[in-house]
């Protein structure tokens, strides 16, 4: 990422010392993110990181006081990872703001350490029987008033100190909390939301009516977050550097979501760029729109399905407007998120009655749920295992929780096969990695089916077919063995990337090496994709690499018919296909999987896609 800021350091105001002064930002300034959701907004920042964090008073008994000291010690270690991570990005700011910000965040460090502030509040929790974020915010406040009733002629040195406290009460507090951000509901409407991070579960929360465009410091391109804000059409900047440190709340802002810049006090030159390139966006909506009701056909007539993935029902109406037919992952784990406790099965049997009816005689894929890594489910945490190990993208997550926790595999499969009558449904199972959990489940499923039947409610005769997601290296090299126990494959191409090249699909530091054109990736996409053909059985991509237009040729090279993607991609790649020659494509794709260089490959692809 680069920054150009032309902003001249002026002296710095006696409070509110946190970030640098508003002149010193007030100059046109621009910084550069990870391009994660399309389209240009120009309107004003609001800033989540300055929002105090509202926590409830709390007491506890006396036999939570170890409980909450660690929730405490957790909390601190996390603070200061983000704040360290803040301090290695402020070489991208201009030198004055950094010059200004490095001994700020070094103190953030020293009082994240074994500080007044930490021992105080560890001893609160005990003497006075607090949770910790109430104990953090007593003592952040005492220390506070402490330091402003020194007597001293330094008040704007004061002032300055009590608010570094304070912050530092708050990042704790927020950290504590570990909910969803609340002040989201308070997003002024068409305002662009920035914060540190945000998570799967808050994105979640975001109505895109409301929140015009979303910048973060943290996040890559295929993490839950970029894909949820993807799916609900939100303009979206994600992993820029300098952003908290830069924006405040209130300042207008030019978001480009496809180019992945970000304008500060934009001046007349990048603001009339802005404005043209809005009138050019709504020239091109309208032109797709027009691509609805045409067929996903190549030129010498191979039909190919485009299907939609879908998180949380506000989607629903985009899926028919994109011209999508049916669903081809409904990601469950976002219907049991933001909720205190875990739907049963009646309330999950209500929710996917309400997407399946809305798809008429369209297929459904219903992947059960997929908790673990970055989709983080409170609720999950009562009577549940938390994969909180070292690596929890190594642990118990999809298929693997299922399995050991068979009850809510079985509730889920229930509640699935209830609906089952009323449209075209198939099931999925996530993050399998060897044939045996695809028995294992089908066993189970078969089971709950019988009882079903036996209770007197009406599924069908023939089961729902019950397919795996291809999206570890070990599923896609046992893909022929796999294939012999599932009914169809869906290929998750974010994990398989994820999971070959060893890179967190959501980290920022080493988005540079996630790259699902790696020759590694695309082996074993070929591999997986030829053991499905092989037995004619039902393959499709899902990741989202379905969803990039310059992809489908080889996508369709490779043999694939089937794509799932976030609604909003589909006119793109209908209109990619309705370019293409499976011929061509075919040869093209051969090529590439020639290739051991994944920067060659992107260049043919770019050079494919420009023809
Ligand atoms: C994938 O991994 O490609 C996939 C589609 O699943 P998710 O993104 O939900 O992990
Ligand atoms: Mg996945």
């Amino acid at each position: 990422m680069k920054t150009e800021g032309s902003g001249k350091p002026e002296s710095r105001p006696a409070e509110g010392p946190r970030r640098p002064s508003r002149a010193l930002v007030r100059a046109e300034q621009k910084l550069r993110g990870i391009p994660v959701s399309p389209g240009i907004v120009i309107s004003t920042i609001y800033d989540t990181t300055e929002e105090p964090a509202e926590a409830p008073r709390r007491r506890i008994a006396a036999d939570q006081v170890e409980t909450e000291r660690t929730r405490l010690t957790d909390a601190a270690a996390l603070s200061r990872k983000q704040v360290g991570k803040l301090k290695t990005r402020l070489s991208v700011l201009p030198e004055e703001a950094q010059a200004e910000l490095e001994p700020l965040l070094d103190a953030y460090i020293l009082m994240l350490g074994n500080s007044r502030l930490l021992r105080g509040a560890r001893k609160r929790i005990g003497d006075e029987l607090l949770a910790a974020e109430t104990a953090v915010q007593d003592e952040a406040e005492a220390i506070a008033a402490a330091i402003l009733a020194t007597k001293d002629d330094d008040k704007a040195g004061l002032n300055r100190r009590a608010a570094e406290v304070r912050e530092i009460g708050r990042r704790l507090t927020r950290n504590l909390l570990a909910t969803p951000f609340r002040s989201l509901k308070d997003v002024p409407p068409g305002a662009i939301l920035i914060s540190d991070e945000l998570t799967p579960a808050d994105a979640a929360l975001l109505e895109p009516g409301r929140v015009a465009g979303v910048a973060t410091e943290e996040g890559g391109a295929d993490g839950h977050t970029a894909i949820m804000l993807r799916a609900l059409g939100i303009p979206a900047v994600l992993g820029c550097h300098g952003l908290t440190a830069a924006a405040r709340r209130g300042d207008p802002v030019v978001l480009d979501g496809t180019t992945g810049a970000l304008t500060l006090h934009p001046g007349p030159e990048a603001l009339a760029a802005a404005k043209e390139g809005l009138a050019a966006q709504a020239k091109e909506r309208t032109r797709l729109s027009k691509l609805r009701r045409l067929p996903a056909e190549t030129t010498d007539g191979q039909q190919v399905e485009l299907q939609a993935n879908l998180e949380i029902p506000a989607e629903l109406p985009l899926i028919a407007a994109a011209g999508a037919v049916g669903i081809g992952l409904l990601r469950t784990e976002f219907l049991f998120m933001n909720r205190e406790d875990l739907p049963d099965e009646d309330a999950q049997v209500q929710a996917y009655r309400g997407i399946v009816e809305a798809m008429g005689q369209d297929p459904v894929t219903i992947r059960v749920l997929d908790w673990g890594g970055e989709k983080d489910m409170e609720a999950l945490a009562e009577g549940v295992p938390v994969p909180t190990g070292p690596n929890p993208a190594l642990g118990l997550r999809g298929i693997r929780l299922l399995l050991k926790k068979p009850d809510l595999l079985e509730e889920q499969f229930a509640a699935i096969l209830r609906v089952a009558t009323l449209g075209q449904v198939r099931i999925l199972l996530p993050m399998v990695t060897v044939p045996s959990e695809v028995a294992q489940a089908r066993e189970i499923y078969e089971r709950v089916a019988r009882r079903l039947r036996r209770r007197g409610d009406s599924i069908p005769d023939k089961l729902p077919p019950l397919g795996a997601m291809i999206e570890t290296p070990g599923a896609a090299l046992a893909a022929d063995a796999i294939a012999l126990e599932a009914d169809f494959f869906a290929i998750g191409t974010n994990d398989l990337a994820m999971y070959t090249l060893a890179v967190d699909r959501a980290e920022i530091d080493v988005a540079h090496l996630y790259d699902p054109l790696h020759p590694a990736v695309l082996r074993l996409m070929q591999f997986a994709t030829e053991a499905a053909l092989r037995l004619r059985m039902p393959v499709s991509v899902c990741g989202e690499m379905a969803g990039n237009p310059k992809l489908v040729p080889l996508l369709l090279g490779l043999g694939l018919r089937t794509l799932s993607m976030n609604a909003s991609s589909v006119p793109r790649v209908k209109q990619a296909i309705r370019s293409l020659n499976i011929d061509d494509c075919a040869r093209f794709a051969r090529r590439v999987m020639e290739q051991s260089d994944p920067a060659r490959i992107a260049q043919l692809v770019e050079r494919f896609s420009a023809k």
